[in-house]
């Protein structure tokens, strides 16, 4: 039994920790379902609770004592939030977690988020964590306690839902709802001035085509289109989206003018390639795409004008005689 108490890092005075007497804190925390364990001021595991055991599938004895603790939750060393907060280093959770705060119940502890490799489990979960410190009546620091909630079921639930929500059901490209919220992160992030391309595809006589080849044949259509798109805009950072009906957009964060306007015509003419029959078009006797491009100007203040140019040259392209691109020439307005 004594060894079984040691074995927990219970033993009475510890002087290791600077703890008079903890054997009762042991005993809670054994008894807690919540995997929960402590480190000493110097960052050794002080206690591992049975319920850490089992979350991690690693056993107190081999942490006790150490500064391994990292191992059941990450392949390589790393601080976890209860190391920072013994180093005092809470300002590092951003670059060490996915999701991180300063713990606003207990305004003493912090929280963070991360997918874990759980080496020993050999599962990879997600992880919320929450880690404070323990001071003695002069201040000092005496212990940090890390208690752990299993996310992953929920994580993964958000996560999907986050996919269904900005997913195109039919094509898997983005929808107009994330495109609309990429647009407006790249044009907040700066990329502006010649270096923020938006180039929006209509598909030409798509209504014909649907009424001759019938609407099924019309979705798989639009799926060969997707596809084209998807590969084009495989650069990261680079979006492609529905942006309603037969309609497509890219979004090409760092392209100039003439970069824009060598991918929309890499678009048009692949999408040409692809040599689906119509029968009813007066562009190709194949399905082809009209393409308009705009690029991001010093002097334009909203990232949906940027949409409303790309669309005008769009329409341009479509009067011209469709199958081609145009670009937006929006001159800078002479200083007044
Ligand atoms: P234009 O060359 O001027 O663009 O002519 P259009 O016939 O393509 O233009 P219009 O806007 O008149 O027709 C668009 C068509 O796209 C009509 C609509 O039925 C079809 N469409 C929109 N969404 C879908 C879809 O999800 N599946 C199929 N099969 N057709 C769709
Ligand atoms: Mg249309
Ligand atoms: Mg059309």
């Amino acid at each position: 039994m004594e060894a079984d108490v040691e074995r927990r890092g219970a033993g009475g005075r510890d002087e290791r920790a600077g703890v008079a007497d903890h054997s009762f804190a042991v005993e809670l925390m054994q008894h807690l379902v919540v995997p929960t364990f402590v480190l000493d001021p110097q960052g050794r595991v002080l206690i591992w609770n049975r319920a850490c055991e089992r979350l991690t599938g690693v056993n107190a004895e081999d942490v006790l004592g150490t500064k391994d603790h990292c191992f059941a939750f990450y392949d390589e060393r790393r601080p976890c939030l209860a190391d920072l907060v013994v180093e005092g280093r809470a300002a590092e959770m951003a670059a060490l977690y996915t999701n991180h705060d300063r713990n606003s119940c207990s305004a003493i502890g912090f929280h963070a988020e991360n997918w874990c490799r759980m080496p020993r489990a050999g599962s990879r979960l997600y992880l919320a964590v929450d880690a404070g410190p323990i001071f003695d009546g002069a201040g000092n620091l005496l212990a940090v306690v890390e208690t752990l909630r299993d996310m992953t079921v929920q994580k993964e639930a958000q996560l999907q839902l986050e996919q269904l929500a900005s997913k195109d059901p039919l094509t898997g490209l983005a929808n107009r709802r994330a495109f609309d919220e990429r647009l407006e992160q790249e044009w907040q992030r700066g990329c502006r001035a010649g270096a923020l391309a938006v180039v929006m595809l209509d598909v030409d006589h798509f209504k014909t085509y649907n009424d001759n080849c019938g609407h099924p044949e019309g979705d798989t259509c639009l799926r060969s289109v997707s596809s084209v798109l998807a590969g084009v805009a495989a650069r990261t950072g680079d979006l492609a989206a529905r942006y309603g009906g037969e309609e497509f957009v890219l979004v090409l964060p760092g392209t100039n003018e003439a970069g824009a306007r060598a991918v929309a015509e890499r678009v048009r003419v692949a999408i040409e390639a692809l040599g689906i029959a119509h029968p009813a078009s007066s562009a190709a006797p194949v399905v082809t795409v009209s393409v308009g491009v705009a690029v991001a100007d010093a002097w334009h203040t909203r990232a949906a004008d940027l949409v409303a140019r790309a669309d005008a040259a769009l329409y341009r392209a479509k009067r011209l005689g469709r199958n081609r691109v145009e670009v937006d020439l929006d001159l800078e307005p002479a200083p007044s």
